[in-house]
């Protein structure tokens, strides 16, 4: 481990600090301290995070409640538990201007013999746009695997209250203190790509429900309420026969939001996240390398990407909605 030259403002416990690092939270003390780029540590809000324990009993509470698992359940054994705190650039972006697009439809009218012609025809179409969407993205460079983007969703569903970072002082964080990954990027660069994908949310919408888009004109304006919030994330590791398993579970709460188990692995997977694999995620810059035409979901899993989720009304009309629609974060 390489020597870090950084110490805590307030307590002046040393910090571990990578070139990328812009916010370091003090590990012990919890103060948000600056170490470069454009961030305020005023904007920066947290969501408390259950203790180890509660994850624990979330982990056999759920193993109890599930059919296959609790068949299993004697041969089951927790190895590790681990939690975090990472950060999410989240903010709103209002969207406004027009867009033409084409779609071909079948069009039937029946003759005076009383046979039906069909033929397909192309008809046009313009429509406004006036909203604001509200995105939640990651402030790292790199993203771990397993259950990332379900936590996101699960955030946008249950919207956990936030506190104020600055506002903690060192005995409440004491009670809540779990790692905090660094903050890789900054409000400068995170409202870019907020502006960005805020424009690509509008172009998927149209892209999937047109033949061909014509004229898009639309705009996004400044993201107002730009925060940084720190999420909590627990992963529960245990073993099964001669394998490692993982269940994640989001850290405000103690839902159960991905896993991989000893059963059927990608199904399981899918049904933790509620909405199945719904197409809720956006990459960074148009980076869509996805199973779905909407957003880049399979960016966020690889890890390759950073990606976004659009909340609320980003989402109406989309699929996702089957599950109700998504709270606005
Ligand atoms: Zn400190």
């Amino acid at each position: 481990m390489e020597e870090s030259t950084f110490r805590c403002e307030r307590c002046g416990a040393p910090l571990e600090v990578s070139p990328e690092t812009i916010i370091a939270v003090c590990p012990y003390c919890g103060f948000p301290n600056h170490i470069s780029g454009n961030i305020k540590t005023e904007n920066i809000h947290i969501i408390p995070s259950l203790d180890k324990n509660a994850i624990a009993q979330s982990f056999w509470k759920r193993v109890e409640k599930d059919f296959d698992l609790r068949r299993i359940k004697d041969d089951i054994e927790i190895v590790d538990i681990e939690g975090h705190y990472a950060p999410y650039w989240a903010g709103k972006v209002h969207v406004e201007g027009t867009v033409k697009y084409m779609k071909r439809e079948e069009e039937c009218h029946t003759d005076s013999k009383g046979n039906t012609h069909c033929h397909t025809v192309e008809r046009h179409y313009t429509e406004g746009v006036n909203e604001n969407l509200s995105l939640l993205g990651s402030a790292r460079r790199q993203i771990k695997s397993l259950g990332v983007e379900d936590t996101i969703k699960h955030f946008s569903k249950s919207r956990p209250e936030e506190t104020k970072l600055l506002n903690l002082d060192e005995e409440r964080w004491g009670k809540i203190k779990l790692e905090i990954l660094n903050t890789e990027m900054d409000e400068l660069h995170a409202k870019l790509m907020m502006r960005e994908d805020a424009v690509d949310v509008i172009r998927n919408r149209f892209l999937a429900k047109s033949d061909r888009i014509e004229r898009f004109d639309i705009h996004a304006s400044e993201p107002e309420d730009v925060r940084l919030l720190l999420l909590p994330m627990w992963v529960v590791y245990y073993k099964y026969g001669n394998s490692i398993f993982q269940t994640v579970f989001a850290g405000w709460d103690g839902k159960a939001v991905a896993s991989t188990e000893p059963m059927n692995l990608f199904r399981r997977a899918e049904y933790l996240a509620g909405t199945g694999v719904g197409a809720l995620i956006a990459a960074f810059g148009g980076a869509f390398i996805s199973v779905s035409p909407i957003f880049g979901i399979l960016a966020m899993v690889g890890g390759a990407a950073l990606g976004w989720v659009a909340g609320g009304k980003a989402l109406k009309g989309q699929r996702v909605e089957r599950e109700g629609s998504l709270g606005v974060i």
